[in-house]
């Protein structure tokens, strides 16, 4: 706000100078109001990344969910995963857990995950029946039971 104002009135000074005649005054006007054209530029430049890097964020925030241990990845009807809960809240990062057996673990923190006894199935299922976006892995499960 402050910058445009200052813009608007030193643009204006400086035609004024230059018609009076004053161009050494005028010119020095114009090299301020590039200087500050060149600061807003930048900090313009500065902003747009911030912006960016918060959409991502936001962005990858509404596709990452948690299973109560740890976080997967939904994209569309993709579910990619697991990933470490303790590097993701901590620093944003989504690491891959490695499968070892009956457990997960993080190749970043070595973090440890117990694997629960229905999860390879859970995820058979789902790779059955890929539509719908539902969250809830229980009613899955139950229809198992039941049929
Ligand atoms: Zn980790």
């Amino acid at each position: 706000m402050f910058s445009t104002l200052y813009q608007a009135t030193g643009f204006k000074r400086a035609i004024l100078l230059c018609k009076e005649g004053k161009y050494s005054e005028a010119e020095a006007i114009l090299k301020s109001l590039q200087d500050e054209f060149l600061a807003v530029c930048e900090e313009n430049e500065a902003l747009k990344a911030q912006l960016t890097e918060v959409a991502n964020v936001l962005d990858l925030a509404e596709k990452v969910q948690f299973d109560g241990q740890k976080y997967w990845l939904v994209e569309e009807n993709e579910k990619k995963g697991p990933f470490c809960q303790v590097c993701y809240d901590r620093d944003g990062l989504l690491v891959h857990l490695q499968e070892h057996g009956k457990h997960w673990e993080c190749q970043n923190c070595r973090g440890l995950y117990m694997m629960p006894r229905n999860e390879a199935e859970q995820l058979a299922a789902k790779r059955a029946h890929p539509r719908g976006s539902s969250k809830k892995t229980i009613p899955l499960f139950l229809e198992r039971e039941m049929g």
